[in-house]
């Protein structure tokens, strides 16, 4: 069958993402026949949480209209201002040029949560854009959708000192915030890149080993620490794309992959 030359590229694409990481898989149907089959699709009774397999909660019945992304946007930024005017990154020790607050569709049915911002992050003002993020793009290509189809934000919204990791008393003071975006946004599949963002929504202290790849959901049960007006969403934890990055062995990539497939199949995306 003669293939135009878009398509071929597309599935050039998709190929020599796959083969980044370290997947053998090519999607079969297009991102338009993918999003117009949610569309139709119907939500499906959904039996009750188990470890393995939380409900399917706020299951949207439509797509958000331009209206609703309007109201959503403006109250990202109003969130914005008012973690601007309350600076919770002032009780830590940081030097940052930007405030990288988050990024992409404000209606978006996949989350992805990092860590904190890095060089090219402080520099630009957007989350995951440096080497890492480039990485996170391919990973958002591969499951078939745009960058600006999913919505990114990181615990800590400026960049630690020499880029360490956030310590648990950083990460508690800028959660709050977290958890208004994850409010706002209202995702139905959070994917939490890495140990700082996964302990802190599911409230745990477990090595990312034992937490990746298994459905969890936000807020934890029981949770006093999230305030914010949260529907129970499912998350699935995986590793950083910077970890990726620097143990970029076949099996770690496997792993990424498989969780983020995970995701896909939640969000009937494969
Ligand atoms: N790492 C993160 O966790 N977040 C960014 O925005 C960039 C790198």
């Amino acid at each position: 069958m003669a293939t135009d030359p878009r398509t071929a590229h597309a599935l050039a694409q998709h190929a020599e993402t796959a083969r980044l990481l370290g997947v053998d898989f090519l999607p079969t149907r297009t991102r338009t026949a993918r999003v117009q089959q949610q569309v139709e699709a119907k939500p499906e009774a959904v039996p009750g949480p188990t470890a393995e397999e939380p409900p399917v909660v706020d299951v949207r019945a439509h797509s958000p209209s331009d209206d609703e992304r309007a109201v959503a946007q403006e109250r990202l930024e109003e969130l914005r201002a008012r973690y601007e005017a309350d600076a919770p990154h002032e009780v830590f020790e940081t030097s940052f040029n930007s405030i990288v607050f988050g990024d992409g569709d404000p209606c978006a049915r996949l989350m992805f949560v990092g860590e904190a911002p890095g060089a090219e992050e402080d520099k630009t003002g957007k989350p995951f854009v440096g080497r890492a993020g480039q990485l996170l793009n391919k990973m958002i290509e591969a499951m078939g959708l745009r960058r600006e189809d999913v919505y990114i934000a990181n615990v800590l919204k400026t960049r630690p000192p020499d880029n360490r990791t956030p310590t648990v008393e950083e990460s508690m003071a800028c959660a709050p915030y977290l958890f208004e975006q994850i409010g706002i946004v209202r995702p139905e599949v959070i994917v939490t890149l890495g140990a700082p963002a996964s302990r802190l929504l599911l409230d745990s202290t477990e090595a990312m080993g034992k937490l990746r790849g298994r459905w969890a959901v936000f807020p934890p049960p029981g949770s006093l620490t999230v305030k914010a007006d949260v529907p129970e969403t499912a998350v699935m934890p995986t590793y950083h794309p910077a970890y990726l990055l620097r143990s970029y062995t076949p099996e770690n990539r496997q792993k990424v992959w498989s969780d983020l497939r995970q995701a896909m199949e939640r969000l009937g995306l494969a």
